[in-house]
């Protein structure tokens, strides 16, 4: 249906917030209201909307140059590339410029597939890569996406081993996932396997995998020639409460991958890195991208990593984290319609059932709930499913955090 307004809208949800103005964690709609953001613009405008220094780094180079083309460098693409190489593992000092998430993962890919000299790629499913065909192809099962993709047998997929689903146990999921990856990987035939860290930021679900599985797929990638990448697309930059959620299971993958947060949301870009070995595959893979790493984008990824380090964004987001997740839990837990409240760092989903036995899924009372909330001055936003997804501003205070809480505690409470 076209809308009034010509745009086509991929969320569920009827109704739309027009945002007037933005600042810090706050918004205002087109009426002129207030709302506390718990949303970050899913996940990207971690340090605030609006950041002056942000704002004020693309400024400044908006007065020395605003395109550098494919064959050329320029400064500040320089000086980013050091200083973000110079917080990833040692091995890791390669990029490939892009524009974005699905790019960056395409990107990293098609090097696997050159590199390896193999064609099969693997992924979990209910994972989210990117919009393209390749992309959704990876981590949806085909009756999903009947006509856009027969299926394809270059791609592989699992189920995420989420705990809380399958009412197993960590051991038993990550046992049973060894045993299982372990069959797909041995025939030495997969370029490579590509996730999330331990949680999933971008389907909106916020599955938790078992403490370990990064450290599992690293060996038995290893094992079997394939190469590991790791999709830090929604996981870097402090979210998941470090730098970067690879440090989480001090894990390093062969390719990493970066968008979102890398310019705090204010201008499209993505970045690929890997290890200079298999950036040596680059020609057959041919990685161009017209606008991979504008100069404007650089100049904010610059200053967005510059605050994270000066900062220490990723201290604070894990203590807001536990702090969120002890007072949700607390309020939360009894209520008989809210079926677990888990996340990590400052990535908290509240997955609600209408029965904890049956553990159906309850679309419309997500939706009333994120209706209810942004009535009384709270954005937050749900997925096609069941789960409110809380990614608040990183920098946002005490204070505004508590009055957030408060308003979704007593909304979930009151529709009972
Ligand atoms: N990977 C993850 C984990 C994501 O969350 C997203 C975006 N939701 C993407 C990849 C795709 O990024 P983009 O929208 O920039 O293409």
């Amino acid at each position: 249906m076209l809308r009034e307004n010509r745009i086509i809208y991929t969320s569920f949800l009827d109704w739309r917030f027009k945002i007037k103005k933005a600042e810090g964690n706050f918004l205002w709609d087109e009426k002129g209201k207030k709302y506390l953001d718990f949303t970050s613009g899913w996940n990207t405008i971690s340090l605030g909307w609006n950041n002056p220094e942000i704002a004020g780094a693309i400024k400044d180079q908006l007065k020395k140059n605003v395109q550098s083309p494919m064959w050329t460098s320029t400064q500040i693409q320089e000086s980013y590339a050091e200083l973000l190489t110079s917080k990833l593992p040692k091995s890791l000092k390669a990029i490939g410029r892009t524009t974005g998430g699905m790019e960056s993962n395409l990107e990293a890919m098609k090097l696997a597939r050159v590199y390896t000299e193999r064609m099969k790629v693997f992924g979990f499913i209910e994972s989210w890569h990117g919009q393209l065909i390749e992309n959704m192809a990876l981590s949806y099962l085909p009756e999903w996406m009947p006509h856009l993709s027969n299926k394809r047998d270059d791609l592989l997929h699992l189920p995420y081993p989420q705990t809380y689903r399958t009412h197993k146990s960590e051991k038993e999921l990550l046992s049973e996932l060894e045993i299982k990856l372990e069959n797909i990987l041995c025939n030495k035939d997969v370029a490579a396997v590509i996730t999330e860290s331990g949680i999933l930021t971008g389907w909106g679900s916020a599955y938790l995998a078992p403490k370990g599985f990064l450290t599992l797929l690293r060996k038995l990638t290893k094992k079997y020639g394939t190469l590991l990448i790791l999709d830090e697309v929604g996981s870097g930059f402090s979210r998941l409460g470090k730098l970067f959620a690879m440090e989480i299971e001090n894990v390093t993958p062969d390719i990493v991958t970066f968008a979102k947060g890398i310019t705090n949301g204010v201008l499209p870009m993505g970045a690929m890195v890997t290890t200079e070995d298999i950036a040596g595959a680059f020609k057959e893979a041919n990685l161009q991208s017209t606008f991979g790493w504008l100069p404007l984008s650089c100049a904010a990824a610059q200053k967005t990593l510059e605050i994270h380090l000066r900062d220490k964004i990723w201290e604070k987001a894990e203590k807001d984290g536990e702090y969120t997740m002890k007072v949700l839990k607390n309020e939360l837990s009894d209520q008989p319609f809210v079926g677990d409240i888990r996340g990590k760092g400052m990535l908290i989903a509240i997955d609600f059932v209408v029965d904890k036995k049956t553990k159906e899924k309850n679309t419309s009372l997500v939706e009333k709930v994120v209706q209810k909330c942004w009535e009384k001055g709270l954005h937050i936003v749900c997925n096609h499913e069941n789960v409110i997804q809380l990614m608040p501003p990183l920098i946002i205070k005490r204070n505004a955090l508590d009055r957030g809480i408060q308003i979704l505690v007593e909304v979930v409470k009151t529709n009972r």
